[in-house]
């Protein structure tokens, strides 16, 4: 019998009582890997509920020690990243190095959560007026939900449950319903770090239950990443039933490459940074903008484009895996038959085949030149192996161009030259920049910021800059006179 899933809330974790259930595919197969449950309104109401009691314990709970249980979750995670990588692979496709990778990051950011005492420090200022003083509080919120994507099922959740966590809140997880089972494992080595047994609640299940946690109305904040309309969507929804709400959409990256620039680096780069994870990245790049003479380039990099295929997760020999879905790869299919009458392909992988996994929603390496901005494949996020290229002549062409796209989730330039790496620094419009640098993801103790339709929110977050998001500061200017009590210096420290 097919394996099901289970919702984990209230510390325990219990099968669903739905009548509705998706099946969890493995995506190079079709095998049934488990069936997810929709959850019912009736368990999100109670994972809502025991969220919300949890939070007053674990409010008053010293920083240090709740510090203390992400230490322990990031040495349990260390330790399991092998087997949360398996579990990975094997329902989203991609290969076990690059799940290994997708832990890694969500224990970094874990790693950031076990230090976070300082981050809650307030600020104070004596003497704001004459005997007056002034500081502030920084205050945990609340119950928090967030709502993940399918492209990187632990690193996402570990942006968010261990950071809200850590600042004193309480957090409902909905996972990608289309690879559910990483979230499952990841609430199962929290317990096992000690985290009391109800401040992580895992709900699953798709657009409705999304629809309950952005109407209820005991959930203070809501953090979603994911595409473009959904962002939009849960952005509007939640602020209209007065959340606090930060959004990270959809993006279409460009990574400009100079004449001057290491061509070899540039040309592996530009490879690995648009087909690797099969293009299912965020921060993936899917456009490489060729300025002046580069563009001769272009056929090296179509030989070294051809030489990567697909196959499966547990294969050393993958150079990715395939889409997460047969709806995914009829779309990007669309796609790039639409991109034939736009534009040149060089590269064609739609009819991708792989020996052995006639059924994998495979798609190979696809190369397009000659790509004009007004064009499908130019606008749409592909979320596949394809990479476009444009020839402009000049650095202020190219920036021109970029800056005029709607996203701005992150870019690179690949230049010899100080000094156009300085000016396309200061000039771009895109969150995340690198310089010789394809995937400049920063490390949590940075904020990750997409720009324009790629971020909607008003406070940009993870990593150091959740603190500002899970909390609410409170500022308090205060007078003291002769005959009050409170009158020692030393106003916070009593460990008696
Ligand atoms: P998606 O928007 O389809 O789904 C994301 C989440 O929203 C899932 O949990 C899903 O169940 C839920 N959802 C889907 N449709 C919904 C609806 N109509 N109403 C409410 N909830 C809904 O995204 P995906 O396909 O899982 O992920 C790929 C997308 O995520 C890409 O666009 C990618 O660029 C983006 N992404 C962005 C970042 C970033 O940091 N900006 C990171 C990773 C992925």
């Amino acid at each position: 019998m097919t394996k099901k899933l289970e919702l984990y809330i209230n510390g325990k974790f219990i099968q669903s009582e739905t009548k509705d259930w998706l099946e969890v595919l493995d995506p190079s197969t079709q095998e049934v890997l488990c069936e997810v449950p929709l959850a019912t309104k009736k368990e999100i109401n109670l994972a809502v509920e025991s969220a919300k009691e949890a939070f007053l314990e674990w409010r008053d709970t010293p920083p240090p020690e709740r510090s203390r249980v992400m230490m322990r979750y990031q040495d349990l995670l260390k330790k399991n990243q092998e087997e949360i990588a398996k579990i990975l692979s094997k329902e989203n496709g991609k290969t076990l190095e690059d799940a290994k990778g997708d832990v890694w990051r969500g224990i970094e950011v874990v790693e950031q959560a076990a230090n976070i005492t300082p981050l809650l420090m307030g600020e104070t200022v004596e003497n704001v007026a004459r005997e007056i003083d002034s500081y502030s509080y920084i205050q945990s919120l609340g119950v928090c939900a967030g709502i993940t994507p399918f492209n990187f099922p632990a690193m996402i959740p570990l942006w968010m449950f261990p950071m809200a966590i850590a600042c004193g809140n309480t957090f409902i997880l909905k996972p990608s319903e289309q690879d559910p089972m990483t979230a499952n494992k990841l609430a199962e080595l929290f317990l096992e770090a000690g985290a009391p047994k109800n401040v992580l609640q895992i709900i699953h299940g798709g657009k409705s239950q999304v629809d309950e946690l952005l109407k209820h109305p005991d959930i203070k904040a809501i953090s979603f990443v994911g595409s473009v309309s959904v962002g939009q969507y849960i952005y509007k929804t939640g602020t209209e039933h007065l959340k606090r709400v930060q959004s990270f959409a959809g993006a279409k990256n460009h990574m400009v490459v100079m004449p001057d620039a290491n061509k070899a680096k540039t040309i592996d780069n530009l490879v690995g940074s648009s087909i690797g994870a099969a293009g299912q990245r965020c921060m993936a790049i899917s456009v490489a903008v060729f300025v002046g003479s580069s563009k001769e380039w272009i056929e090296d990099l179509k030989r070294e484009m051809e030489m990567v295929k697909p196959g499966p997760w547990d294969s050393e020999e993958s150079g990715f895996g395939p889409l997460i879905s047969p709806q995914a790869k009829d779309r990007v299919i669309r796609l790039i038959e639409k991109g034939k009458e736009e534009a040149k392909c060089l590269i064609d992988g739609s009819r991708c085949e792989v020996e052995g996994f006639p059924n994998g929603n495979w798609i190979g390496t696809t190369l397009f030149t000659n790509v004009k901005t007004d064009s499908e494949i130019y606008k749409t996020e592909i979320f596949g192996p394809v990479l476009l290229c444009i020839e402009v002549e000049t650095l202020e062409e190219a920036i021109e161009l970029i800056n005029a796209n709607p996203y701005g989730n992150g870019t690179s330039i690949f230049t010899a030259s100080g000094k156009a790496a300085r000016k396309y620094r200061h000039e771009i419009e895109v969150g995340q920049v690198g310089i010789n640098v394809p995937i400049p993801v920063p490390m949590p103790f940075f904020s990750f910021t997409g720009w324009k339709q790629s971020f909607y929110g008003d406070l940009h977050a993870y990593g150091k800059q959740a603190v500002r998001f899970y909390t609410e500061t409170k500022t308090v200017t205060e007078r003291w006179f002769e005959d009050d009590e409170k009158s020692s210096k030393n106003l916070t420290i009593n460990l008696e």
